[in-house]
């Protein structure tokens, strides 16, 4: 991308808060080799360039520079982070398709390490070929590998899916249990895909869903500073009110495949910019958080 349409990192200096602050200048496009203008996008001028740099400086933005008196966990701005939520991503939901409970179940197995638009390219050939639990009961994991095997891991996704199957027939009558304990017994079930199927198929907010987006984007937002996801998911159940569990996964996770992705994320179209300190913004207007990553 040509220089000067988008800023290579400049959030790391909070230049562009200083200079909006300075002269009231927007953040806009301008030609190639052009620095960034005025809201009618006029180039900065080198005089005015002059001026923003010396705005910037003593407006005092330093990398890594904690805003004074601000709290990532602050009720307030948790709030704040779940209503742009809502207002951008309203009944987001999980993108994998499924019919019931048992589908769900699957197809949240064989999403691990894999993209939900596989899955969603698989499941539909292989409920067809498989309609009920007591299909898959029936079967061998060998037998299910090559059904499988494009979502990665299939030999180890085929075995979770034969033992649920047998699981849920010999202790819970074939059907899907709601709590987490008992989900937690099932081969193939650790939280993450409990908390899917408990939040989205029975509507019960036990937990957050981490995978690898809300990971990242929790991180980003200073929502925790852990690394481990059964950390990070307690850190959020302690922030986050209960009723927005499973939605804020599925929003979350909406928000890092549209504009918080992994890297290069971006932030001039974010609706969370200004209250987004993350040490790795492509774009800010605030002060960026070394530890917000
Ligand atoms: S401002 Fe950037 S880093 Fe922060 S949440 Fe938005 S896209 Fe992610």
């Amino acid at each position: 991308m040509a220089r000067g349409i988008t800023p290579r990192r400049p959030s790391r200096s909070g230049r562009q808060d200083a200079a909006r602050r300075a002269g009231g200048l927007k953040p806009t496009k301008g030609k190639k080799g052009e620095r960034f203008g005025t809201a009618k996008g006029v180039p900065l001028q080198s005089d005015a360039a002059a001026k923003v740099k010396a705005a910037a400086k003593s407006a005092g933005t330093k990398r890594g520079a904690k805003t004074p008196g601000y709290d990532p966990i602050a009720p307030e701005r948790v709030s704040e982070i779940l209503k742009r939520l809502d207002a951008t991503y309203p009944g987001a939901t999980c993108a994998l398709h499924h019919r019931n409970a048992w589908e769900l179940l699957v197809a949240t197995i064989l999403s691990a390490q894999c993209t939900d638009v596989r899955v969603n390219m698989v499941t539909p050939v292989l409920f067809q070929k498989y309609p009920r639990i007591e299909d898959f009961a029936a079967l061998e994991p060998a037998q299910l590998e090559p059904d499988i095997r494009s979502t990665g891991f299939f030999r180890n996704k085929s075995k979770s899916l034969v033992g649920a199957a047998r699981k849920i027939i010999s202790d819970f009558g074939g059907q899907v249990p709601d709590e987490m304990d008992t989900l937690l017994s099932i081969p193939g079930v650790a939280r993450k895909t409990a908390n899917v199927v408990l939040g989205t198929w029975f509507k019960k907010n036990e937990g957050v869903v981490v995978d690898t987006h809300v990971h990242r984007i929790s991180r980003r937002l200073e929502l925790t500073r852990n690394d481990d996801p059964k950390t990070i998911e307690q850190d959020l159940m302690h922030v986050i009110p209960r009723e927005h569990w499973t939605l804020f996964s599925h929003q979350i996770i909406h928000h890092g495949r549209k504009l918080c992705i992994a890297r290069s994320p971006k932030c001039a179209e974010c609706p969370l910019e200004n209250i987004c300190h993350a040490g790795d913004k492509t774009w800010s207007t605030v002060d960026v958080h070394k530890s917000a990553k």
